[in-house]
């Protein structure tokens, strides 16, 4: 899953922040989306496979050698903080997103979203790593075809901007709707009326449990929220009325009293 970090790095240095906010890739009019999307479901001729968990996935990845025990946890964050998965009884379940753009990356980037070039990347890198390799040379020939690639794709992958309306009137311009936009640090909530209006809201991600200050209380629920520097934390809903917090959904299980999940243990431990 080494692919998520260059498309990611190569993205950003092609677009301007306000290109890259708001959009997963830029414009596609009407009827191409329609054709794109009536094309995937028929691409998939085979019985998919069971869904995996967070904790089958990382055993997946493993057995494929693709990334490595301190990049496990960050695929699983990516992917969730992306939506590129949706969480149903612990699987996780592509979104229509997830979908579109992995169809598009494995159409664009095939080498890179090949298993065993990926996992002959990882062992190169852990040679580099050890000094057993020089990395000049590796640079070289990863990077001149992945270049040819990112030029292709730059000119002829088709552009897709998927809406999702919050169901309420802009608060500032009174005159646009909320939509969900999709920015580097994940989910935040803008306006339709961008770029005339700058109105943008925190998209709140429910976790479900109720705070363990003041739930029981004023009804306050804990709610996932993301640091300035990007790290996921869990907060109150309330805030800054109430300042619950905590880093992990476990330590918030704790606090509420609740057991902790197990598919969460087991991702922990493999990742430290
Ligand atoms: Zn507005
Ligand atoms: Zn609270």
């Amino acid at each position: 899953m080494g692919f998520l970090a260059l498309y990611e790095e190569s993205r950003d240095e092609d677009a301007s922040p306000d290109e890259d906010e708001g959009r997963i890739l830029p414009e596609i009019s009407e009827n191409e989306l329609l054709n794109l999307l009536k094309l995937i479901p028929e691409q998939h001729f085979t019985q998919p496979p069971p869904r995996y968990t967070e904790a089958t996935l990382v055993r997946t990845l493993e057995e494929y050698g693709i990334g490595r025990p301190s990049t496990y946890a960050a695929t699983v964050d990516v992917i969730s903080r992306r939506d590129y998965v949706e969480r149903k009884d612990k699987r996780l379940i592509p979104t229509e997103t997830g979908k579109i753009v992995n169809d598009l990356l494995v159409q664009y980037f095939p080498d890179i979203l090949d298993y065993e070039f990926t996992a002959h990347l990882e062992d190169e890198l852990d040679d580099i790593a050890d000094g057993r390799m020089e990395w000049h040379s590796f640079l070289g020939e990863f990077y001149a075809p992945f270049e040819k690639q990112l030029e292709n794709a730059r000119k002829n992958m088709p552009r897709i901007q998927q809406e999702e309306y919050v169901g309420r009137e802009c608060p500032s311009c009174e005159d646009g709707q909320l939509i969900i936009k999709y920015g580097r640090w994940g989910k935040f909530i803008g306006c339709t009326n961008y770029p005339d209006c700058t109105y943008t809201e925190q998209y709140l991600e429910y976790t479900g449990i109720r705070c363990p200050v003041c739930g029981d209380e004023h009804g306050g629920e804990v709610v996932e929220r993301r640091s300035r520097r990007g790290r996921t934390f869990y907060g109150c809903s309330r805030y800054p009325q109430c300042e619950y917090s905590a880093w992990k959904l476990a330590d918030v299980r704790r606090d509420a009293g609740l057991p902790p999940e197990e598919d969460e243990a087991v991702i922990q431990d493999e990742a430290s």
